[in-house]
């Protein structure tokens, strides 16, 4: 089912900003969307909205075209699942489960089909018996999922259902939910303020920040084509390397950057973007997987020295000193640069990112995503 938020507004009596700013949004039938933003951003808030758990102080909420704005949250046909759930600890697995059947009044019979069939799909089946204060947290978690889908909702909503589960299982339960995605083909809107599990789950990322959307995109969008400075600092880990900097033309080069200690060409495809920009204030930026270490200096490319190794597997992250800045690159472990170790840094142009420094906008023109290198 499609839902659809209109200029949706929730702001809370304690505070001055509102936690939720004229939200809209589509988020198309059968699609996983992930709102995605630092703490306090309004994800919750909004997703609350959506159950009705929340009343918006305008706007309106629409799922498959009908208005549920002013509707109960029984009656929106939603399933949320949160962080912190909490089971009936005197029942068993199957009777938590069973529970939203009974509270409907589903025959004995139809509801013992669906609790069994809906255990399976989350391979929780061979639990039916225990108590749930003998499940494991990855267990329970999986008992959640399974209470929220036996009312077969056409939309499901997951508030950080993984964030207290450890790093193993939580991938494995991301790939589940990512399954069960496929194969209910229901809606999905998921919260995290984890931008790795955003991308691996997501088909359409919504970035938040402050009350406001930043950027709708699918994953490649928003960490390729990130259309502001916030998107992209707050996607990609580690951080893109971003400098403050002043646009300067040159009749030979074209428009040049100059920035702290170093300056680069810029690539054809911002000078539109650029064309009543010289002078002004700008924000740059590469991504650590995007910078090059080359042999011997040239265009776009300065020389330093590395001064911190952290492996992170069959890659590491080097911190490189050049031009007296500190730039993040992404190395092929087998390249074994060792602390201390000169090497010259190469920005290509197709990787560059480009702000303006008061607006934060890309400057980019909108141009598809660059290809990963
Ligand atoms: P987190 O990842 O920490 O859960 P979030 O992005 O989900 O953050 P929200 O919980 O939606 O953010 O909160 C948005 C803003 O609204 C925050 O500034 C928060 O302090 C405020 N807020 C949320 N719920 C309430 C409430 N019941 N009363 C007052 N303020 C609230």
């Amino acid at each position: 089912m499609k839902v659809a938020l209109t200029n949706l507004v929730k702001r809370f009596a304690n505070s001055d900003r509102a936690a939720v700013n004229e939200l809209n949004l589509v988020i198309n039938e059968g699609e996983l969307a992930v709102l995605l933003g630092p703490s306090g951003c309004g994800k919750t808030t909004t997703l609350r909205m959506i159950a009705g758990l929340e009343q918006p102080d305008s706007g309106r909420i629409a799922i498959a075209e009908r208005d549920i704005t002013d509707l109960a949250p029984k009656d929106r046909r939603v399933a949320m699942v949160f962080q912190n759930f909490s089971m009936y600890p005197t029942m068993n697995v199957y009777d938590n489960i069973a529970f939203p059947l009974h509270a409907v009044k589903m025959k004995r019979g139809e509801i013992d089909r669906t609790v069994r069939e809906v255990a399976a799909l989350v391979n929780i089946d061979h639990l039916l018996e225990r108590s749930v204060r003998q499940v494991s947290g990855g267990e329970a978690q999986r008992v959640a999922l399974a209470r929220a889908m036996v009312r077969r909702p056409e939309v499901f909503l997951m508030d950080e259902p993984l964030s207290n589960l450890d790093a193993k299982l939580r991938a494995q339960l991301r790939t589940e939910i990512k399954r069960l995605h496929q194969d209910t083909g229901a809606t999905f809107v998921f919260v995290t303020h984890d931008q790795e599990e955003a991308m691996t789950l997501g088909d359409k990322i919504i970035v938040m920040n402050k009350g406001d959307i930043q950027q709708v995109g699918s994953p490649h969008e928003v960490f390729f084509a990130p259309q502001n400075a916030f998107v992209a600092s707050f996607v990609g880990t580690p951080s893109m390397n971003m400098f403050e900097g002043m646009v300067s033309a040159d009749d030979t080069a074209g428009y040049r950057v100059l920035l702290p200690g170093f300056e680069l060409t810029l690539p054809a495809r911002f000078h539109n973007g650029l064309a009543k920009m010289t002078g002004n204030r700008v924000i740059w930026g590469i991504r650590p997987e995007a910078v090059r270490l080359v042999a011997a200096p040239g265009e776009n490319t300065v020389g330093g020295e590395v001064e911190l190794v952290e492996a992170l597997g069959s890659r590491d992250l080097i911190f490189v000193r050049a031009a007296e800045q500190l730039f993040g690159v992404i190395v092929d472990a087998q390249a074994s640069l060792a602390v201390g170790a000169p090497c010259h840094l190469h920005f290509p142009g197709a990787q560059m990112h480009l702000f303006a420094a008061d607006s934060e906008r890309s400057l980019q023109n909108n141009l598809p995503p660059s290809v990963p290198p």
